[in-house]
């Protein structure tokens, strides 16, 4: 129990840390070339914020958060997603004062969810997003789609599949839900019993239910492109337009419906087929009403939630090589009794920018070497009481072998100088 890590979440080792910073230094870039800044809000929030953002129907909210009661008898949850908290973070510090949109993204922001774990499937997982505030043209939308779609075939992951579709908004959404009702009503029996409640409360999450005899049912479930209004069917023409112009290739899928509350009109998934079947690797769409739900001024908004550990599980699954940094580029072997000259070369080297170690294991020199050669390192300065006495450091290129003796004073220069040749 003690050296177990809780079920469904997962350690990033030192030596595995490099390829999530890899990544991650990829979505700042494709972050930041679109203008998008970094925020960073909280791990728990209010209970309250998720009840109303995400929605008391949604899977997250029925079954999924961890919620618990603080010293203070407030009830605090664990962010389930990420976007309830960003717009709450908008709304309190005033941004929307500022010329809009208000383009920002989070990276590595941990998201709970209480799930049955398994492959690709986390209880804590970390999630790249992006949300646009203040904009309510479809170029955001296509925008944000086309940066997730670079993003990810830049990193390498083949297979990408762009689906969209428009989930309207509150003017012609209640005629879509009377047409789904209707045609739900027969066939509800069969269903699950989650599906059963949302039947009533909100008949679109049926759409989204993962037990297969309720997909079975839904297959043929009339489409929400039918009953647009049209400000919602020209704002998905718009996307259309824009998607178009960009090149990439996307389909119109009018069963995703996406398992939060708040979307209106946009909604999109990146999906990949991987051995064990498709995969959802990001999610995002539009929420027009969100803003103001939460307290806010009536501002419109779209983002996207990308699972970072699904990223990383793709380029796994294609055999993609991320470039793992050098731990040492020199090391630092010596006698014994020069364990001072030998700290000391260390800091020089430190402070000139070099990657650089010493034995602290009291190994001897031999040994020093063969550790040396385990951690990758690129040269050895050797400290040997020859060196000490006549104030050198004998350099060598564990690669090519070649060796250089030089004043101690000028290890850093002629360290880089070796590496870089
Ligand atoms: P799914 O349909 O796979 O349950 P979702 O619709 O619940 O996904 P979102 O809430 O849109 O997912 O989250 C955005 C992204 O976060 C997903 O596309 C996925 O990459 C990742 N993600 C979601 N839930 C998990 C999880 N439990 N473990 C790991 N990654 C996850
Ligand atoms: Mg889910």
């Amino acid at each position: 129990m003690l050296t177990q890590a809780p079920k469904g979440t997962r350690d990033v080792l030192p030596t595995d840390s490099y390829r999530w910073q890899y990544v991650e230094a990829r979505m700042r870039q494709a972050a930041a070339e679109a203008g998008y800044r970094e925020v960073r809000t909280p791990v728990f929030e209010h209970t309250e914020l998720f009840l109303r953002g995400v929605g008391d129907t949604t899977d997250i909210v029925q079954k999924e958060m961890y919620t618990f009661k603080d010293k203070g008898d407030r009830s605090i949850t664990l962010k389930p997603e990420g976007t309830a908290g960003a717009v709450r973070s908008f709304v309190e510090s005033g941004a929307f004062n500022d010329p809009m949109p208000c383009k920002m993204y989070y990276l590595n922001a941990p998201i709970f969810r209480y799930e049955n774990p398994q492959s690709g499937r986390l209880r804590e997982h970390h999630q790249f997003g992006l949300e646009c505030f203040g904009a309510k043209d479809a170029s955001v939308d296509a925008e944000l789609i086309m940066l997730a779609y670079r993003l990810l075939g830049g990193l390498g992951v083949k297979n990408l599949s762009v689906n969209i579709n428009s989930i309207g908004c509150p003017r012609c959404r209640p005629a879509y839900h009377q047409l789904l009702r209707q045609y739900l009503g027969e066939r509800i029996g069969c269903m699950c019993d989650t599906c059963k409640g949302r039947f009533e409360r909100n008949p679109l999450r049926v759409l989204d239910c993962k037990e297969k005899k309720c997909q079975e049912q839904v297959k043929d479930a009339p489409s929400m492109l039918d009953v647009l209004c049209d400000e919602c069917r020209e704002h998905f023409a718009q996307l259309q337009k824009y998607l178009s112009l960009t090149g990439i290739p996307y389909r119109i899928d009018s069963r995703i419906v996406r398992g939060l509350d708040y979307y209106t009109k946009t909604v999109f998934e990146l999906i990949t087929t991987t051995k064990d079947g498709n995969l959802t690797v990001c999610g995002g769409g539009r929420y027009d009403k969100l803003v103001e739900e939460l307290g806010g001024p009536s501002l419109p908004g779209v983002g996207f939630g990308m699972g970072i550990e699904r990223v990383l599980m793709l380029l796994d699954g294609e055999g993609i090589v991320i470039p793992e940094p050098r731990l040492y580029d020199v090391f630092v072997t010596y006698m014994g009794q020069n364990d001072g000259p030998a700290f000391s070369l260390v800091q020089q080297l430190r402070c000139a920018g070099l990657r650089a170690d010493m034995d602290h294991c009291a190994r001897s020199l031999k040994a020093q070497f063969k550790y040396a050669g385990k951690t990758g390192a690129a040269l050895t300065a050797t400290l040997g009481d020859d060196e000490v006495a006549q104030g050198v450091v004998k350099l060598k290129n564990m690669a090519t072998r070649e060796e250089q003796t030089v004043p101690v004073s000028e290890a850093p220069q002629a360290a880089r100088a070796m590496l870089e040749a």
